[in-house]
């Protein structure tokens, strides 16, 4: 049950050829697709993708990189949007305080909008974090003290503290192609202790191709390629992380309605 719990099929290198693009996945063993937005713009075409194909969903949400463009945005358009079937998920949202494209007040007051809508309608917060563990960490505590939400980060590249402190928040940890990278060391350390019950895999296409199709456009296909790659971290075999990756996916997200029979 290989399922790529992050991509943007609808970003340029993919968008072009997304039907080839899902087929070379499909026969490469992907059963599912999360189709990430990050600008009210774009949520139309992504929530369509995910009406067009049955194994494909999709997010609704904004990247910290666009909370400029979207200071209106309030709670009510958000919860509207996640009231299609298809949407199974709020995001991708959170603090980059790498690129600093937007105002990072904003950040965090857009940040919480999506984690209100996501306490309020119980679909999971996909985190974007980068270079901003402290406020990332002291938002997410102090608004689980007001009330539980589902949650993961979204290729995670932060430090193994920070990993812990989210886990024991409640966060899944979701890990990307970066993690097969030969100087991402402390990473694969990590990968190899997240709990089984809190670990995903990713590719975040068309970005960040995972060894060894570094370099080139990240196409889901790819997964397959990280999936191997951690198991090998943790000393499983491939099938048995894509069962459990699998089924933390069709747990955390309920909403996809994913029949989910343990294998015999
Ligand atoms: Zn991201
Ligand atoms: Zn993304």
């Amino acid at each position: 049950m290989l399922i790529d719990s992050h991509c943007h099929l609808n970003y340029k290198g993919l968008a072009e050829q997304q039907d080839a693009v899902l087929e070379r996945a499909r026969a490469a063993g992907v059963k599912g697709f999360l189709n990430i937005s990050t600008r009210q713009r774009e949520w139309a075409d992504i929530v369509a993708t995910a009406h067009r194909h049955a194994d494909v969903w999709a997010s609704v949400g904004i990247h910290p990189h666009e909370a400029d463009e979207h200071v209106d945005l309030g709670a009510a358009a958000l919860r509207a949007a996640t009231d299609d079937p298809r949407v199974i998920a709020i995001g991708e949202t959170g603090l980059d305080y790498y690129y600093d494209h937007s105002d990072r007040q904003v950040q965090q007051d857009l940040f919480r909008v999506h984690i209100a809508v996501a306490r309020e309608t119980g679909l999971p917060l996909i985190i974007h974090t980068r270079d901003a563990e402290d406020d990332t960490a002291r938002i997410l505590t102090e608004e689980m003290g007001k009330g539980a939400f589902p949650a993961l980060i979204h290729c995670f590249t932060a430090s193994a503290e920070f990993g812990q402190k989210m886990i024991e928040l409640g966060l899944t940890i979701s890990l990307s192609g970066i993690v097969t990278f030969k100087n991402a060391k402390e990473l694969q350390a990590f990968a190899a202790e997240v709990p089984e019950d809190r670990l995903l895999v990713e590719t975040d296409a068309p970005f960040l191709a995972p060894m060894p199709h570094r370099g080139k456009v990240c196409e889901p296909a790819f997964v397959a390629d990280t999936l191997r790659f951690v198991a090998s971290l943790r000393g499983e075999t491939p099938q048995a992380l894509a069962e459990t990756t699998g089924r933390n996916f069709a747990a955390l997200f309920a909403k996809a309605g994913i029949a989910w029979t343990i294998a015999a």
